[in-house]
């Protein structure tokens, strides 16, 4: 096959067992006909070593960036050196927004919770709790940031739409915890079912995920395509693969407009490093998810098939092995052999697999217009005085406020304890009192005279936020108890 009539992709074999997996995986797709070239760059501690903090060369960016995939084997993270995650930082620069993570369960050949599972998780993959963005406002009072944006949200959700049609699958399941809270996970949820009204050929439900997670332990069987926000998506994958039984088989896809890395769910096992004996069956379901998204759908089934037919033939890596159900031991690429030669085969009981052609569009989000209005600012105080009594830090906000602002709230924790808290409310040093401004809008020139005004009186502010209107629909949450 020339050159030219392959697609190169990125391929990085990682550490600990990754070399070892990437071999065998390279040959099953070299075996299988699969038209690819390969870039191979370094990721991982190996690059560390040579004095790359992030993990990655500059020069491997490029080729990162010039090619449309991205086969990452897994690389050893320093937890607790300070140096940032390579994955983590491939996901913002190479805009890999959705984290698609097929979960399924090969009972009775890999022992499994619950047979039937065959659910795919659809995870947005770059904001919420993930930005990372914590303070320490007071010594009493830590804050994390959740992040979570318009076209995040319509990207992820459209994204679900989009595959489940593209892949032949009937539901769309969201997950929020849109009773708590109402305006992150809200727009989550609205937009949610703005885009299942475009999509009427595919069912569509919503779960809060506490209630979702639970049916996910107990009736897997019953989801088919979940699309959800960064942490609950992390948290349900787990849970899906654990039930599943199948966490160690398990490829995942993070996409982006351009590019797509692919990955096994497993780490770098450095305890089996170097022994031959690694399953490479993840990083090969992430190499299938690969060929489908290049559009390479019968070179998918085809490896896809070949590999369910090994593990129904007994011929199992010591991770799977069970007295009974295996019929030998083998090692790494003793797999990829057995792999090899059943290509051209089908499996004989597990649902064989098929792709169809097509691939799933990213679509770019909607930037509707809209009027904002500024109308007050939250101002938060290290208060730590007079018995933290609510009735006393008002008193002396109205005294030092100056004209034109009016003291309407103040919350700890949240919880509303002026006007009229109950005295039972548990108040910490850190206190949030909301001014909003007597005119129908306010200039920000106003807000930085009344931060004035408040540090002359005295008090320590450790953040201020600006309270908006958008469109005339206030765009902060009342105070708990408000
Ligand atoms: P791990 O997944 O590497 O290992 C957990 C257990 O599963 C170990 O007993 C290991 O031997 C076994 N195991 C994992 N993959 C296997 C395979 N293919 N075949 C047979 N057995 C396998 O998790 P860990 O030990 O918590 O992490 C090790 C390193 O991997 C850490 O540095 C971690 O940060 C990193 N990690 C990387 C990725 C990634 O690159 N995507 C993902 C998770 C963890």
């Amino acid at each position: 096959m020339s050159a030219s009539s392959t697609i190169p992709i990125t391929v990085a074999y990682g550490d600990g067992i990754g070399p070892e997996i990437t071999e065998a995986v390279l040959r099953i797709l070299q075996a299988a006909g699969a038209p690819l070239r390969y870039d191979v760059i370094e990721v991982g501690q190996k690059a560390q070593q040579r004095g790359y903090r992030v993990g990655i060369a500059p020069e491997s960016w490029e080729v990162l960036q010039r090619n449309a995939a991205f086969l990452k084997a897994p690389i050893t993270t320093q937890l607790g050196k300070g140096d940032k995650s390579f994955t983590v930082t491939a996901r913002l620069a190479l805009d890999l927004f959705a984290n698609v993570r097929p979960v399924r369960s090969y009972e009775p050949f890999v022992a499994s919770a619950r047979p039937g599972v065959d659910v795919v998780i659809v995870r947005e993959n770059e904001e919420d709790v993930y930005v990372g963005v914590e303070h320490r406002r007071t010594p009493e009072v830590i804050e994390s940031l959740k992040l979570v944006t318009r076209p995040g949200v319509e990207r992820i959700i459209r994204y679900a739409f989009e595959y489940a049609r593209a892949r032949g699958r009937r539901k769309v399941t969201c997950m929020t915890k849109d009773n708590i809270l109402k305006m992150a996970d809200g727009l989550f949820h609205r937009v949610f079912e703005e885009i299942a009204a475009q999509h009427p050929d595919i069912q569509s439900e919503h779960m809060i995920v506490d209630i979702g997670a639970a049916r996910l332990a107990t009736q897997p069987e019953r989801f088919d395509v979940i699309v959800t926000l960064n942490l609950y998506g992390d948290i349900l994958s787990d849970v899906a693969a654990q039930v599943a039984g199948s966490v160690g088989l398990a490829g995942s896809a993070n996409i982006g407009p351009n590019v797509a890395m692919f990955e096994a769910v497993h780490g770098s096992a450095p305890d089996i490093a170097g022994q031959g004996v690694a399953n490479p069956s993840g990083l090969l379901m992430a190499a299938v998810q690969m060929l489908v998204h290049l559009g390479l759908v019968e070179h998918a089934a085809h490896i896809e098939n070949a590999w369910l037919r090994t593990l129904e033939d007994g011929i199992h890596t010591a991770d799977l092995y069970r007295p009974g159900v295996s019929r030998v031991q083998v090692g790494t690429q003793e797999f990829a052999n057995a792999v090899i030669e059943r290509l051209g085969e089908s499996p004989r009981h597990l649902k064989p697999a098929f792709y169809r052609a097509g691939s799933v569009r990213v679509a770019a989000a909607s930037n509707p217009p809209m009027q904002q209005t500024l109308v007050g600012v939250d101002v938060w105080v290290r208060w730590d005085e007079e018995g933290r009594d609510p009735e006393t830090l008002a008193a002396r906000w109205r005294h030092a406020l100056p004209e034109g602002w009016q003291l309407t709230l103040i919350t700890n924790r949240g919880v509303k304890v002026y006007p009229s808290g109950s005295p039972q409310i548990f108040c910490t040093d850190h206190w949030c009192c909301r001014c909003i401004s007597v005119h129908p809008s306010a200039s920000f020139d106003a807000v930085l005279d009344l931060l004035h005004a408040i540090c002359r009186a005295g008090f320590v502010i450790t953040k201020a936020e600006s309270l908006y209107h958008f469109d005339g629909e206030q765009g902060y949450t009342l105070g708990q108890g408000e």
